[in-house]
């Protein structure tokens, strides 16, 4: 969990002036950095870019460097515009209204039809198109508007350029946490619940490897109300509620247990 409960409980103050939509919006895929884990690439979002939400990325001789799925999904568009536009371009519908676009390729790596997960080569940094030099322009639409772009949850610099560093495919499988109980121990569980046995605690300030999550009780902790749990262990399980991880929510590329 990321927020802390004094926010949400603020947040929850607010409501009620609020009106809260019928149906709630479907929650944004977990949007990352278009290029492969670790690689750091210069962003740049500018008004009068068409569309202007795009972001255009370079980094030193990208010319033909592997472009990678954003998030999960399935190809709907691998398209040739020629010497105008988008170029050569992919388009992956992620669900939930929720698409992007990867333009100015040199080539293509996948086909219509075709299911991405995170850092699936799509294609090359390219200059197809209206391009005047080798950079990727890449858009995130929703309902097939551009939407302001965000990596990780964290919303884009606009207007400017900012370096942005890729943690997309880094399937370590597991993530680093840290426990945040304001000083009482943690209940360790058998489950992930708290109906389960007590196997233990851990320390405020523990720091943590999650294996996998799983949905449980729900319980109220530091960082608010959350029925995620967390497996620190074989047979341990402790409540994402008390846990700093970074993520509002399960966290990308650790597994379901
Ligand atoms: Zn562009």
């Amino acid at each position: 969990m990321v927020k802390r409960w004094w926010s949400l409980a603020a947040a929850g103050a607010l409501a009620v002036s609020v009106l809260v939509p019928a149906v709630p919006a479907m929650a944004a895929p977990g949007f990352k950095v278009p290029f492969p884990c670790g690689q750091s690439w210069s962003g740049q979002t500018r008004s009068a870019h068409s569309p202007a939400n795009a972001v255009d990325f370079n980094r030193t001789d990208d010319l033909g460097d592997p472009v990678v799925a954003s998030a999960p999904g399935t190809v709907d568009r691998v398209t040739d515009l020629g010497g105008t536009s988008y170029g050569k371009y992919v388009r992956i519908n992620h669900g939930g209204g929720y698409s992007t676009y990867y333009a100015h390729l040199n080539g293509f790596n996948v086909s219509v039809g075709q299911s991405v997960g995170y850092g699936k080569v799509l294609g090359w940094v390219g200059s197809t198109g209206g391009s005047t030099g080798p950079h990727l322009h890449y858009e995130q639409r929703l309902n097939g508007a551009d939407v302001q772009v965000r990596f990780n949850g964290t919303l884009a610099l606009y207007w400017g350029t900012k370096t942005y560093t890729s943690n997309n495919g880094c399937s370590s499988g597991a993530a680093s946490a840290t426990v945040d109980t304001a000083g009482t121990p943690l209940t360790v569980r058998s489950g992930p619940g708290t109906g389960y046995a007590s196997v233990g605690t851990v320390a405020d300030g523990t720091k943590v490897t999650i294996q996998c999550q799983t949905s449980g009780t729900s319980v109220t902790g530091t960082y608010g109300t959350s029925t995620i749990w967390d497996r620190i262990g074989s047979g341990r399980f402790i409540s994402d509620a008390y846990v700093y991880t970074g993520y509002d929510g399960y966290i990308p590329n650790v597994p379901r247990c």
